[in-house]
Formats: C-alpha cells, structure tokens, sequence
C-alpha cells in the first residue's frame, strides 16, 4: 500500500471568516477559537491581516504569543508598511508565516492596481523576498486566480517560488470557478511551472456557486497540498470553503483521494458550536456534517435498514463527528466536576475563576430550571465567557402590557457603580418599550435589522436565547442574551449590542484595505 498524502488544513475563520457582515469578534473570542483550532488539530491558523486595523494587529500579536502546537499566518498586501506590520504582530509565534497577496487577473490588474504584467511580477517578488528577510515560511497568493490567463498566472507563480515562497495559495476570489476548471488550473501549475516541487500549493474557494467544497477537493485531485478554509464555511457573501464538509469528504473518501488530513474530526461538532455561539450565525439544520439533521433519519425505509444495520443508509458515523451519543443532563445535584468535565467536552477551556462564575450561574438555573442540558451550560458559558466588557448591565425592570394598550416600563440599568432607571410608556409592544428604553438610558440609538428568539433546549421550561443585529451608523453588531425569562433576554440581547456598539466606538476606526483575498 503506498502511504496517503497528508493534506494541510489552513483554517482562516479568524481573517476571511470574520469579513462575515455582523461576525466581527473581540480578542478574548477570537483566543478562544484559536484554542479550539489547535485542539481539532488544524495545520495552520490565519489569525488576521495586521495592519487592517489595531484591533486585528493585538489578535495576530496575543495568538502568536499564547497559542502553540500550530503554525500562526498573517496577511499583507506586498508592500512594505504591510509586511513589516505583520512580522511585527507573528515574530513571537512558535511557527509564523507571512502571507503576501497581489491581484493578477486582467479585471484586478486594469482596475483596482492599474499595473501592467511585468509590474505585477516585480511586485510579487519584492514583497516575498521582504517576507523571506523575516522568515523562511512564506505563503503567497496571486489574488482572483482562477480568472487570471493561464501563461501569467504560470509566471507569477514560478517568481514567487524563485524568491522564496514556500507555499502557493490559488484562490479563486469571487467563487466563479467549477471543479473541472479549478481542477484544470492547478493540473497546469504542476505541469508548466518548472519549479513547482519547491512549494506546496494551495487552494481557496470561496462559495458564490455552492462550489466552494468541490473546487477544493478538484484542486487536491491535481495536486494541491492545503486547502484553505473556515469552521461552518463562514465568511463574506456566501462564505469560504467549509472545513468540517472537505475534511470529512477527504477522510470517507480516502479510498478515492488517498489523502487525509490531521484533523481530530471528533472536535467539529464542538468547534461548530463554539463558532456558530461566538459569531452569532447559526448552521441550517440539514447542513452537511454538522447540522442538527445531518444524521437523522427520518424515512421508515431507511430506519429500518438502519436498525438492521446502520453501514445500509450510513456513510459516516455521528460520533465520528462529535456528535454526543446521549446528551448528558445535570441538574442541581450536580458538582463542579460534572460542569468542567461537560464543559471540556464542549470544547472550552475554563481557568479556575471562569469555572467558578459558571458554576454559580449554573445553580442559579438549576433552581429554576430541573434539567440542564449540554446548550445549556454551553449558552452560560457564552455569556460569561464571551461577554463584551459589561460598560451596562441590566439591574431590574417591571412591565405592565396588554392588547390595546401602550406598554409601560421602569427599567435599571448599572453602569459601574452606579444605578440610573427610566419609566417609559411608548412602543407598540412590550419588546419595543423595552428597547426604547435601554436606548434612551445608554444614550445611543440604532436600527434593529434583526431580532430572533429560540429555545436553547426542549421543554417549556427551555431558557430563551435572543440574537438581535443592530445597524449604527452602517455598521451591524450583534448581540446575545439568554434567560428563563424571554422578556429579559431579549433585554440582555439588545444591551450586549449596546454594549459593543461603545466598546468599538473607543477602538480607533479601522483602516480601509483595499482588497481582501
Ligand atoms: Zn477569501
């Protein structure tokens, strides 16, 4: 038997996977996922594009600093203020690589860069041979490739291979490849580029056609050896490749691709959970591998083949994935050894003081609440964990609604220390009331473009979890709130919006990149 191939996982959740409208995340959420990568097992992360904004800069520089067992990757255009901000965020990682990205196809170059071809070539090159001055592993990618004329995209290739990059990443930008076209253009890479052995090549798809998968695995049929990717195929308009769908194509059909990769796919349930929590965007039910009706089967025909033998309808196995075989319950009976041992199954990582807040938080529900299921306890630990820094905090409120009446109510709110409350009769429902009422106490005033409520578990006793997106100033934010008490978490949700709202308003304003691969 020859030995399979191992193909690289380059996760990108963290950079392309944040440029999700409304999936912007703080730096203690954004370690949080890098841990959790490290634990499936993830070659490489790309942890941001440093100089796009100080708050991308301080994630790049505290993942480089805290999280090892995986290579840290940072973007920058091939220029010099790019790529020396990114060394300066990846220089204390365990394993950096610098990633230079330059647009090649004609629209790109005609447009966006006006350079001609032999322009783009010289740039390549000074920006990998600068990245190559800071470190030998050099990722580049000539950006919207698979639009890009065939003899050039050879040619840029094989400059940048000569100056020193390590890596090749294909990316086809704008999702406008097919799997026998992204399949052709890495089959003449290895065969026209002399110098192509020196490098792995890479793929990055992006999802406009629902293609993004199959791209991938067509590019690793002709010889890519990494495949670009984010957890849930997050990312902008359609999202990315997703990682839990071609990690578990490569893996049921290694018989067809011999590769494999080093994923630990029993941790993708948990990791999409963890993203789904942390970003706010959800998985669709029936989404391949990780949604909730991925593995079950509902058709008489196919349970009984299932019951008889579970191989007759099934390709893979639940557990493969992280799919719990039972969901375990607690209740008020339950130690702090139980809730850390549950919690390090979800995939979290708790210092001691986290794991105690939780736990108190845990009792609480435990008297109101007779069975605490795994969302459960993984929706408080969201709260306390991934909270934005509380500016404002609920105190208490009292509402009086009913049809044909307006809704009044006097609702506390902390700021620090301090308490202030308002009383207010208005808003055509007790929601709005509330709402208008948090805007008024917080002083800022934003657009609801989203509000949505659904049971965290079974039962008529199922804590609410409330997502709402606000709009201020064309800018979304999202907020979260959980509570027995679905008039509170929607309280909590439209504050912790709030709350975010304030906390980027100190950041200093992002810096416009032009072009993101
Ligand atoms: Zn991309």
């Amino acid at each position: 038997m020859t030995s399979k191939r191992t193909i690289k996982i380059f996760d990108t959740t963290l950079r392309d996977g944040e440029q999700s409208p409304g999936a912007s995340m703080n730096l203690k959420e954004k370690m949080e996922i890098a841990q959790a990568l490290v634990d499936l097992g993830v070659d490489i992360i790309e942890a941001g594009f440093p100089i796009a904004s100080p708050g991308d800069f301080e994630a790049v520089r505290e993942i480089s600093q805290n999280v090892r067992g995986v290579q840290i990757c940072g973007l920058a255009r091939c220029n010099e203020a790019d790529i020396d901000r990114a060394w300066e965020a990846l220089k204390r990682a365990q394993s950096p690589r610098i990633h230079v990205f330059l647009a090649t196809s004609a629209i790109h170059r005609e447009f966006k860069l006006k350079m001609d071809k032999q322009e783009i070539v010289e740039r390549a090159i000074f920006g990998v041979r600068r990245a190559v001055g800071y470190c030998d592993n050099v990722e580049f990618s000539p950006e919207d490739a698979a639009r890009t004329e065939p003899d050039f995209l050879c040619q840029v290739v094989e400059a940048a291979i000569k100056a020193g990059a390590t890596t090749v990443n294909i990316p086809d930008t704008v999702g406008y490849a097919t799997p026998a076209h992204m399949g052709r253009v890495i089959r003449t890479l290895v065969e026209r580029v002399p110098n192509i052995d020196k490098a792995v090549i890479s793929v990055h798809c992006h999802n406009d056609l629902g293609l993004a998968v199959a791209n991938s695995l067509a590019g690793v049929e002709n010889g890519a050896g990494q495949i670009e990717c984010t957890i849930n195929g997050i990312g902008e308009r359609a999202g990315n490749c997703s990682l839990e769908e071609v990690v578990m194509a490569l893996r049921t059909r290694s018989d067809f691709y011999d590769s494999d990769t080093r994923v630990n796919t029993q941790r993708l349930v948990p990791t999409s959970r963890l993203v789904a929590n942390i970003t706010g965007i959800q998985v669709q039910r029936n989404k391949a591998i990780v949604g909730r009706n991925a593995f079950a089967h509902e058709a008489g025909i196919h349970q009984d083949g299932m019951l008889k033998e579970p191989r007759t309808y099934e390709i893979m196995r639940p557990e493969d994935v992280g799919f719990a075989k039972t969901d375990l319950v607690l209740g008020k009976h339950s130690g702090r050894a139980a809730l850390a041992d549950r919690a390090k199954a979800l995939g979290y990582h708790l210092t001691g003081e986290q794991l105690q807040s939780v736990f108190e938080e845990f009792k609480l529900l435990a008297d109101k609440k007779k069975e605490i299921y795994d969302a459960d306890i993984a929706a408080l630990i969201d709260e306390r964990i991934h909270g934005v820094s509380e500016l404002w905090s609920i105190g208490s409120y009292q509402l009086t609604a009913g049809s044909g009446q307006t809704p009044s109510v006097t609702l506390a709110l902390k700021h620090g220390e301090e308490e202030c409350s308002q009383t207010m009769a208005c808003g055509d429902g007790p929601i709005d009331a509330i709402f208008l009422a948090i805007e008024k106490l917080t002083g800022v005033s934003a657009v609801c473009r989203d509000f949505r409520v659904q049971a965290v578990t079974v039962g008529k006793d199922a804590q609410a979890e409330v997502n709402v997106e606000l709009d201020y100033h064309g800018k979304l934010y999202r907020g979260r709130g959980v509570s027995t008490d679905s008039v509170e978490a929607s309280a909590k949700a439209f504050l912790n919006a709030i709350n975010r709202i304030l906390g980027s308003s100190r950041e200093q304003p992002a810096l416009a990149a032009s072009g993101s691969k």
